[in-house]
């Protein structure tokens, strides 16, 4: 497998949306709290995690834009928007007993950290989940570069990026074509080739010039995090 046990540390990555349950918008606690539990599994296993959360459950820069706010000051809601997830997701994990920081890359001293590396770093080897909140600080963005941004430069061995309703990457989407076919493993220059939907370019291009492979599981698979790192479970290896 991808995983295994000799993974020592992690960045999983999901999307806003992943927090929203079926309601549409927003937080659903339970779903939040599902996912905290998933987080706690591998946590127990020893090892370190990152998260990145995105904010498109609660506001999308380029939506916002479409609506008439300055592109600019869209994306600036938007990161906003991913520090409210990650202080859900903060509060979930606190309430299984997990010590989490959340690092933001806009500082906001009363809420959470700033981004510092060195200290990320240092919360990480005290087996804190570090969730980095407010995607890289820049508008332009998404989470998905924040999330291979900062797991290069937290020196994680993989991005895990967790998708509901998909095992993997497929070759055409499985839910219009039922004779799509699901990648065991695929480069990163037939991801951005082929235009699947994995992460968005830079973020491609980011982990492709480091070497970083991507894992993308089923999120929404109870156990799904915890297989991954076990060496089991269904996934898409790329690179
Ligand atoms: N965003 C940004 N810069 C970043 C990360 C995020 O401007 O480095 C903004 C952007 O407007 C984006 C929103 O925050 O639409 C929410 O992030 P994203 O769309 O990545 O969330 P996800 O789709 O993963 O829920």
């Amino acid at each position: 497998g991808p995983g295994g046990p000799h993974l020592k540390r992690v960045m999983l990555k999901i999307s806003g949306e992943a927090l929203m349950g079926d309601q549409g918008y927003g937080l659903n606690p339970p779903t939040v709290e599902r996912i905290a539990r998933e987080v706690q599994s591998v946590h127990q296993m020893g090892v370190e995690i990152c998260m990145v959360i995105g904010g498109g459950n609660i506001f999308r820069g380029l939506q916002g834009s479409a609506q008439g706010v300055e592109r600019t000051t869209a994306d600036y809601m938007g990161m906003l928007a991913t520090v409210m997830n990650a202080l859900a997701m903060q509060g979930a994990l606190e309430s299984l007993g997990i010590h989490t920081r959340v690092i933001s890359a806009i500082p906001m001293d009363q809420v959470c950290e700033p981004y510092i590396r060195r200290r990320a770093v240092r919360h990480l080897e005290k087996k804190r989940v570090v969730i980095f909140a407010a995607g890289t600080g820049n508008p332009y963005f998404t989470t998905d570069t924040a999330a291979a941004l900062r797991a290069n430069e937290m020196a994680c061995e993989a991005i895990l990026m967790g998708k509901n309703g998909v095992d993997g990457v497929y070759d055409k989407d499985p839910a219009r074509h039922s004779d799509a076919v699901r990648y065991d493993k695929i480069s990163y220059d037939d991801v951005l080739s082929k235009h699947l939907k994995v992460m968005d370019a830079s973020a491609i291009a980011l982990a492709r010039e480091n070497s970083l492979p991507i894992i993308v599981f089923p999120l929404d698979a109870p156990g799904g995090f915890k297989s991954i790192l076990a060496g089991q479970g269904t996934y898409t290896r790329v690179g």
